[in-house]
């Protein structure tokens, strides 16, 4: 019912009306009267129809104001006149004002259903032009939407992203890949690359891509230097193929990937230092195994037993790399479980000075622990305290001369406690404390030389205070003597 054509005949004429109600009737519309131009815009006030005769000479509203009336309600009714013949002239002028035709009476049935068929028939041609043009512009309204989204998004991105065409210019790009390489024309796309590119690599494996004919390639990645302060980017550049699988652009994704060639550059570094510390003992007891093996003693049970000795002493400073670079191993992956807990360092102190007994005792060196009675207690795991200590206090000991002292004590300073640990060693050049904390480092001094050691101890060292947010410092004078000060955190409390 709702789709049926609604029809209004306003005239005051009832023969009139109910003529035309009857004609139109029988075509299928649904027909209502008025009987004056009030009643009509009432009815249209209220009720939407398609089409509306009106007459012209009628009391009340004329026909020509409501015509204006009509129109302002809704003007995509199309409206017909019916007019006398003494009112011609003004039916011309009505249509000037809107109406859609004329019908000057008398009229036949046919007439009637024929005019309103023509004026229905531009009343849908009309709606029919006006939903196209909403479609047009909601289509253009989300298409900007769908634009913007993409910009947003692509803007967004960490990685830069270079759009080019078939003709070679760049045609879109983010905020990401402007700051990685374009110099210049950020404003203006749609120039060739070299306008905004001044890295030839990068244009030529673009271009590369652009006139690849093997329609196999989906993606061709290269790592290109662009700077003179070594930025490296890996360059992903995949061509933009339609269904026909023909070319229309390059889209290039750009990652700066410095930070990982750097770390990558460390690593290999590590591993070959690695190998060169490991290989020096294993040679040497290899060398120890040979002259053995060889039977260059003879008898000499004495002899073999000391080069055997040498190899076991050897296989030690193995054992103790190894050790030493497995604890670096875990503590760098992040696999070390720290046990937070409230830690005595003081007591941990006492009983590594008792450990290492017969080593001072041996460079007959006096170990003074000095602490106050109620030092405090600090957060931290108990086994890396162990570890921290005993590297340094033995590194005390170890790089001391004989009858030389260590002092170990410490204070609370804000909201840290510091240990330390004094000797009266051989020191530490200004040149070597730079060096101090670097992996495998050992002083180039012909006493440390003689000294066991990994030269990864205050590595291992200070990755234990880091891990507990503390510090660690060194002051020291060669022939003087060192000083190791460890700052952890006071827990508040505590
Ligand atoms: P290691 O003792 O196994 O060689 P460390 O990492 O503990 O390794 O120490 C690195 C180097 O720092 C030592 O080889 C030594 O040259 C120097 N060093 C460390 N502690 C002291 C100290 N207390 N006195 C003098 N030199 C020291």
């Amino acid at each position: 019912m709702s789709d049926q054509i609604r029809i209004l005949v306003v005239d005051d004429e009832m023969g009139i009306r109910e003529g035309c109600k009857r004609a139109l009737s029988l075509e299928q519309y649904d027909v209502e009267g008025a009987e004056d131009g009030k009643e009509g815009l009432n009815k249209v006030q209220k009720n939407s129809y398609d089409l509306i005769l009106v007459d012209l000479m009628m009391p009340g509203i004329s026909g020509l104001d409501l015509i204006k009336k009509v129109h302002q309600i809704d003007p995509e009714i199309i409206i017909i006149v019916i007019t006398g013949f003494a009112t011609i002239k003004t039916a011309v002028e009505a249509t000037k004002r809107g109406a859609y035709d004329y019908l000057p009476k008398p009229f036949s049935p046919e007439t009637l259903t024929g005019v309103v068929k023509r004026g229905l028939e531009k009343r849908a041609l009309r709606l029919e032009a006006q939903r196209m043009q909403q479609e047009r512009e909601q289509r253009l309204l989300e298409l900007a939407h769908e634009k913007s989204r993409l910009q947003t998004i692509i803007g967004c991105m960490a990685d830069g992203v270079l759009v080019t065409n078939l003709e070679g210019q760049l045609v879109l790009w983010n905020a990401a890949s402007a700051k990685m390489l374009i110099s210049k024309g950020k404003d203006k796309p749609g120039k060739p690359l070299d306008y905004y590119i001044g890295n030839k690599l990068v244009i030529e494996s673009i271009h590369e891509v652009l006139a690849a004919e093997d329609k196999s390639v989906s993606m061709f990645s290269k790592e290109i230097e662009v700077d003179k302060q070594g930025t490296i980017l890996m360059a992903n550049i995949a061509p933009i193929r339609n269904e026909e699988n023909n070319v229309l652009g390059v889209v290039t994704v750009l990652r700066d990937i410095t930070g990982l060639k750097e770390i990558e550059k460390i690593k290999s570094q590590f591993v070959s230092m690695v190998a060169h510390e490991l290989r020096a003992p294993l040679a040497a007891i290899k060398g120890w195994l040979e002259v053995v093996i060889s039977g260059e003693a003879g008898g000499d049970e004495e002899q073999k037993h000391k080069w055997l000795l040498r190899a076991k002493d050897r296989s030690d400073s193995l054992l103790a790399l190894v050790s030493d670079l497995l604890e670096i191993n875990r503590m760098e992956a992040g696999k070390i479980a720290q046990k937070m807990e409230s830690v005595q360092v003081t007591d941990t102190i006492k009983k590594i000075v008792e450990f290492l007994k017969p080593d001072i005792d041996r460079q007959n060196i006096t170990v003074k622990i000095k602490f106050p009675k109620d030092f405090p207690a600090v957060q931290a795991d108990p086994s890396d305290m162990e570890k921290l200590f005993t590297n340094l206090i033995n590194n005390a000991i170890k790089y001391n001369v004989d009858n030389g002292s260590v002092v170990i004590d410490g204070t609370v300073e804000k909201n840290y406690v510091c240990f330390r640990v004094k000797d009266s060693g051989i020191g530490i050049s200004e040149d070597n404390l730079a060096h101090l904390f670097e992996d495998f480092f050992r002083a180039d001094d012909h006493r440390v030389k003689k000294i066991r050691g990994t030269g990864l101890g205050l590595t291992i060292s200070k990755k234990i205070v880091d891990s507990h947010f503390g510090r660690i410092e060194v002051e020291s004078k060669p022939g003087e003597g060192s000083t190791f000060s460890v700052y952890l955190p006071l827990k508040q409390g505590k």
